[in-house]
């Protein structure tokens, strides 16, 4: 079984292939528009797609080494995303799905992200999280709690009310004049800060969700009143503030996870989305690991953000269910992960 995947939801065009669970190749072109805006432009972001779609995914199966009529299917992002970003993608794969005479899957991109923990490699050591799992999905668009019963199989047990953490990270590295996404540039200054320098509030909700905007509010204010006592004190204190920063939304994070493993009784735990690749949180989850005896699962970098390698494993298993759909198909903006 050969899945051909595409992922367009947001603003990274990506094709991959994945040959009976092996992966092939996965190509990401990431698109650089958007950081003079501070953010991606919708309009900007299909555009891109459109431009790179063909190129990319023609790369994707030259460097996976097959013929294009040895693809099974092709499996492509329905949502959820920017939706025109998405029908660039949606349309694109019923083209090929017409054109080669092969069915079509459409995936959920939050599934996606999650069963990235699926994808095998030749030559890399395997281990699969056993189900039922929880899945800490933590994204620029998400932050969920997700109970993975099965591959297909998966209930929210906890989210965020209002922003994303990677929101948080981005929200606040812009108010500290870094480009867009400022996730990365705040764990990289991180490192050299102190994260006890600052506080900054925490919600207190009882259950398992999260909240990421009153600590946005809390850093945004706490920022504006030093600048009136000092000009250049973001300048001055700039490793401080990310660590800090940094800090609280790991506390934040890594709170409602232990308390969703000590509800659920599972200890096999997984981490999934851009989020995920920040070296702080990674550290925190080890920790806990280690202290409460986890079977933690780390994705590598490639699989931690936007791409269609994840789509294409997701494929693959809707496939050997027989889960496919027609030249109807349209993406949808909003989707929770059970659609
Ligand atoms: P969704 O999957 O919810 O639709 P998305 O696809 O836009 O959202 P991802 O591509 O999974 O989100 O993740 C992007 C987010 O990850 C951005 O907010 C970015 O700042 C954040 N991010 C990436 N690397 C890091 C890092 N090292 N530390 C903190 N945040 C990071
Ligand atoms: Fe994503």
């Amino acid at each position: 079984i050969t899945i051909l995947g595409i992922e367009s939801s947001c603003d990274d065009t990506s094709a991959a292939v994945i040959q009976n669970g092996y992966l092939l190749s996965n190509i990401i072109a990431s698109q650089k528009v958007h950081e003079a805006y501070g953010g991606v432009v919708p309009e900007l972001a299909s555009r891109a797609h459109q431009q790179n779609i063909v190129p990319v995914v023609d790369q994707a199966i030259r460097q996976a080494g097959i013929n294009r009529d040895e693809i099974s299917a092709v499996a492509f992002t329905r949502g959820p995303g920017l939706l025109g970003s998405l029908l660039v993608g949606t349309s694109f794969a019923k083209g090929f799905s017409l054109s080669a005479g092969i069915p079509m899957i459409d995936i959920n991109h939050l599934q996606g992200h999650v069963l990235a923990h699926f994808i095998k490699e030749k030559e890399v050591e395997f281990h699969a999280p056993r189900f039922p799992h929880l899945c800490l999905l933590v994204s620029g668009g998400n932050s969920q709690i997700i109970l993975v019963k099965d591959h297909l199989e998966m209930e929210v047990i906890g989210q965020t009310i209002d922003d994303a953490a990677g929101e948080a990270f981005d929200k606040c590295a812009k108010v500290m004049g870094m480009p867009y996404p400022g996730g990365p540039y705040i764990d990289r200054l991180a490192k050299e800060g102190n994260p006890l320098a600052y506080q900054f509030a925490k919600p207190r909700i009882k259950n398992l969700d999260y909240s990421f905007s009153g600590l946005k509010t809390s850093f945004l204010y706490f920022l504006r009143d030093q600048l009136q006592e000092n000009e250049n004190f973001i300048e001055e204190n700039k490793a401080d503030l990310c660590a800090s920063l940094q800090k609280t939304i790991i506390d934040i994070l890594m709170n409602k996870l232990v308390k969703a493993a000590k509800q659920t009784g599972i200890r096999e735990i997984t981490v999934a989305g851009g989020v995920s690749a920040n070296s702080g949180l990674q550290n925190a989850l080890r920790a806990e690991s280690e202290k409460r005896h986890w079977n933690l699962f780390i994705p590598k970098f490639a699989f931690t953000m936007d791409n269609a390698a994840m789509i294409a494993i997701t494929g693959y298993y809707k496939f050997l269910k027989g889960e496919f759909i027609g030249q109807d198909a349209v993406p949808f903006a909003r989707m929770n992960i059970n659609e």
